[in-house]
């Protein structure tokens, strides 16, 4: 009972700090209109940030996609779990990627998680070499450079000449910047143009995780690199396919011998089964639609959506980073004034997460509104009126009035 007793006490200080998370549990795909827990929700928290989760032809493909391949993979890659549908998936990204890098290749995962893993675990191999480990980075990356031989240094948050000024003093024979290009916290985005410099002036690879630009960002959707431009053999891209794609997994574009490199070295790509064939074979629908018309229509409406949220908040305590991303943090502070914040909305059926620590750093809790295609102007307008008034019937006099 010793054994039991921990647990329990650690569960008990989490609850102390109202850092207890729980699950709802969906009985509808990924949409703004969802039912969660049996009730109607208009929901602001997926990353389903083009509407694609329950895309008609997408989920057409997925049951086509079972058809032809069955429901599994059987086995890793490397035995005999890769598919024609995987290659497919892959040679059709390493395309879609090809004008920002030099003789791309792609390779698909089973997660992001896994791909950030196996990128910083196998160019990270050698005891000698060093990560720069930008300070906001996703918890996968953080992990791969914890499990990556090599050194690790953390530059503060977007602060460039500190990058430089460890890049310049490193002497180690591989150095490996890696950042997210959207801070999933923050939806703000990495400047990316002056660490690629600052990488090919140092001889240093530049990891990217483009989870939240992936299929957003950029006019045909290829995600960051696009948008800014950007074009190097020091690029490795990581993409995922669970949140624009609407599907699942994720995939890393290089140089070839970079992928070759995964496919040889990579753990996490390696030890585990591969993906469901059929999510490949879907997610080559999910393509289709990211690069045709209908995907540049869908970017307009999200677009559209994240300039009238802007345009409608009215927030005077509540502090906002400024994102112009799907990504639209509202910053509250304490953990219990953010999860109430978010028990209020979700009374009135609307749906937006509280993140707290160690999520987000500790006194910086906060709402998490993550605006996708298919969110009307009503849904925009009826949440931002709803936190208009929510931040002012919280304000501490008000809610010292209702402790009394
Ligand atoms: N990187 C970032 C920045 C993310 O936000 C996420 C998912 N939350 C991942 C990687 C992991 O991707 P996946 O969900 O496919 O494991």
């Amino acid at each position: 009972m010793d054994l039991i007793a921990g647990i329990t006490r650690q569960l008990d200080a989490l609850a102390a700090q109202s850092l207890t998370r729980r699950r709802r549990t969906a009985d509808s795909p990924a949409a703004p209109r969802q039912v969660v827990d049996g009730r109607p929700m208009l929901a602001f928290c997926s990353n389903d940030y083009l509407g694609l989760a329950a895309h008609p032809k997408v989920v057409a493909a997925l049951r086509e996609g079972a058809e032809l391949y069955g429901a599994g993979s059987g086995a890793s890659h490397l035995v005999s779990g890769h598919s024609r549908a995987h290659a497919l998936l892959e040679e059709r990204l390493a395309a879609f990627e090809a004008p920002h890098l030099v003789d791309a290749r792609a390779l698909y995962f089973c997660t992001g998680y896994m791909a950030n893993l196996a990128v910083l675990t196998a160019l990270g191999s050698d005891p000698e070499a060093m990560i720069f480990s930008e300070a906001l980075n996703h918890a996968s990356l953080i992990d791969g450079a914890r499990l990556a031989r090599a050194g690790v240094t953390v530059y503060p948050h977007g602060d460039v000449a500190a990058l430089e000024a460890k890049l310049a003093a490193s002497t180690a024979p591989t150095n490996i910047v890696v950042t997210d290009s959207v801070f999933s916290m923050d939806g703000i985005l990495s400047p990316l143009p002056a660490l690629l410099a600052l990488c090919e002036r140092y001889g240093a690879w530049l990891v990217v995780d483009d989870a939240h630009g992936f299929g957003v960002l950029g006019a045909n959707g290829r995600g960051a690199l696009e948008h800014f431009g950007l074009r190097s053999p020091n690029l490795v891209y990581v993409g995922t396919l669970g949140k624009a794609a609407g599907v699942g997994g994720a995939f890393i574009a290089a140089h070839a011998s970079v992928v070759e490199l995964m496919i040889q070295r990579a753990r996490p790509y390696i030890y585990t089964t591969a993906a469901p064939p059929a999510l490949a074979h879907a997610l080559l629908a999910s393509l289709d639609i990211i690069e045709g018309e209908e995907g540049r229509q869908r970017r307009t409406q999200l677009a559209q959506s994240i300039a009238l949220l802007d345009s409608e908040l009215q927030l005077r305590r509540w502090q906002r980073p400024r994102s112009h991303t799907a990504i639209q943090p509202i910053l509250i502070g304490a953990n219990d004034e953010a999860l109430q914040v978010a028990a209020h909305l979700h009374a009135q059926g609307l749906w937006v997460p509280a993140i707290r620590p160690p999520t987000v750093a500790p006194g910086t809790a906060r709402l998490r509104v993550t605006l996708c295609a298919s969110h009307t102007e009503q849904d925009v307008a009826q949440l931002a009126a709803a936190l208009n008034t929510l931040e002012q019937k919280l304000a501490p006099e008000q809610l010292e009035r209702n402790a009394a």
